[in-house]
C-alpha cells in the first residue's frame, strides 16, 4: 500500500490516539472494575497507573508498526501470540503458584465455546459474551484475529504451510453443526441438571478435540481448520461482526493474481467473492490480504471513509483493544 505524505503525518498521531485509547480503557476498567484488575496494582499497590502508561505506549507501538511495516501478518500474528502466551502464563501460575493471578480466585475453563455454552447451561456468566459484543461493536469479527487467547494457536498451526487449500461447504456445514451441537447440548445438560462435572468434562472434552483440529488439520490445510469450521464462538463473530461498518472489500481495477486468497488463513478470498468485490462470510478483517496486494486493490472500507482513513481507524481501534487486552488479560 502506497501512502501520500498527508497520510504519513496522520501516521504521526495514530500511535498517540492509540495509546490515549487504550490507557482510557485501562482507567475505565481500574475504577470501575474488580479491585486489582491490573498486575502492577496487585502487586505494587497504587502503581496501576504506571502499568496504563506502559500499555498505553505499547498500543502506540503496535500500531505505529501495523500502519508503517509491510509485514503485517507477521507482527499481527506475533502480538496475538504474545497476548495468548501472557493469558495462558497467568492461568498456570494462578493454578499452581498463586490464586492472585486468577481473575476471580476461581477456575473458569478457557475454551471459546463456553463464551456461548456457559450461559446457557448456568444462566450466569455474562461478562464473556458482554465484552465479546462489545468489542464486535467496535471492530466487527477481528476478535478472532487479534483477541482470542486460543485461536492464535489456530493461526500458528495454519502458517506451517505456505498456502492454505480451497475451502468448500463440507466446511461451512461443518461449522453450523457444530454450533448447533453446542447450544443444544448446553440446554440439555440444563434442563436436565447435568452436574457440574459432566459440563467441564464435556467443555474439556470440546477443547481438546479443538486443539487435535489444529494440530492435524489445520497444520495440512494451511487454514485455520478450527476457526472457520469447529469453533461457534467464530461463526458468531462472523455473523454479529456484520453490525461493525468494517469490511474488506476488492477493487474493480484486481487482476485476479490471487496472491491475497494465498495470504488468506481464513479462506474468505475465493475466486467468487473477489468478483463480488467482497470478501467472504469467514472473513475477520485481519488486513493479511491488503500487504499481499501490489495493486493496492484490496482494502478495509468503513462507511464513506477512503480506504486508507479506513485502515488507519481500524488499526487505531484494534491496538488499543488488543493493548488493553493484554493489560488484563487474566481469567
Ligand atoms: S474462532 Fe473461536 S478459537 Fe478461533 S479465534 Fe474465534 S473465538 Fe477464538
Ligand atoms: S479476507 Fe483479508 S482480512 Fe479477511 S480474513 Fe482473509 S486475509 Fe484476513
Amino acid at each position: 500500500m502506497i501512502f501520500t505524505a498527508a497520510e504519513n503525518r496522520k501516521f504521526h498521531v495514530s500511535p498517540v490516539i492509540a495509546g490515549f485509547l487504550a490507557g482510557g480503557f485501562l482507567f475505565m476498567a481500574r475504577t470501575k472494575g474488580p479491585a486489582g484488575i491490573l498486575l502492577f496494582d496487585r502487586f505494587l499497590p497504587g502503581l496501576g497507573w504506571l502499568q496504563i502508561g506502559l500499555i498505553a505506549l505499547y498500543a502506540g507501538f503496535v500500531s505505529h508498526l501495523l500502519l508503517t511495516r509491510k509485514d503485517t501478518s507477521k507482527i499481527r500474528l506475533r502480538i496475538w501470540n504474545l497476548f495468548s502466551l501472557i493469558f495462558f502464563s497467568q492461568l498456570l501460575i494462578g493454578l499452581f503458584v498463586s490464586k492472585t493471578f486468577l481473575m476471580s480466585g476461581t477456575l473458569h475453563i478457557p475454551v471459546p465455546a463456553l463464551i456461548l455454552a456457559d450461559p446457557l447451561y448456568e444462566g450466569t456468566g455474562f461478562f464473556m459474551p458482554i465484552l465479546f459484543i462489545s468489542t464486535i461493536l467496535l471492530i466487527g469479527p477481528a476478535w478472532c484475529s487479534y483477541l482470542c487467547y486460543f485461536g492464535s494457536w489456530d493461526g500458528v498451526a495454519a502458517s506451517r504451510k505456505s498456502s492454505p487449500a480451497a475451502y468448500n461447504n463440507r466446511w461451512k456445514a461443518l461449522r453450523w453443526t457444530v454450533f448447533f451441537i453446542v447450544i443444544l447440548t448446553s440446554l440439555a445438560f440444563r434442563i436436565f441438571h447435568a452436574s457440574m462435572m459432566t459440563a467441564v468434562a464435556g467443555a474439556l472434552a470440546f477443547g481438546l478435540i479443538g486443539i487435535i483440529l489444529m494440530l492435524t488439520l489445520s497444520r495440512k490445510k494451511g487454514f485455520m481448520v478450527h476457526c472457520t469450521s469447529y469453533c461457534p464462538i467464530g461463526l458468531l463473530g462472523n455473523i454479529l461482526g456484520k453490525i461493525s461498518p468494517f469490511r474488506i472489500t476488492i477493487d474493480t481495477n484486481c487482476l485476479f493474481c490471487m496472491k491475497c486468497t494465498e495470504a488468506c488463513r481464513y479462506n474468505a478470498l475465493t475466486i467468487e467473492n473477489m468478483q463480488s468485490g467482497k470478501a467472504g462470510s469467514t472473513c475477520t478483517l485481519c488486513g493479511d490480504c491488503i500487504s499481499s496486494c501490489r495493486k493496492n486493490s484490496i482494502s478495509y472500507s468503513f462507511l464513506r471513509l477512503s480506504p486508507e482513513k479506513s485502515r488507519i481507524l481500524f488499526t487505531v481501534l484494534i491496538s488499543a483493544v488488543h493493548a488493553a487486552f493484554l493489560g488484563i488479560a487474566r481469567i
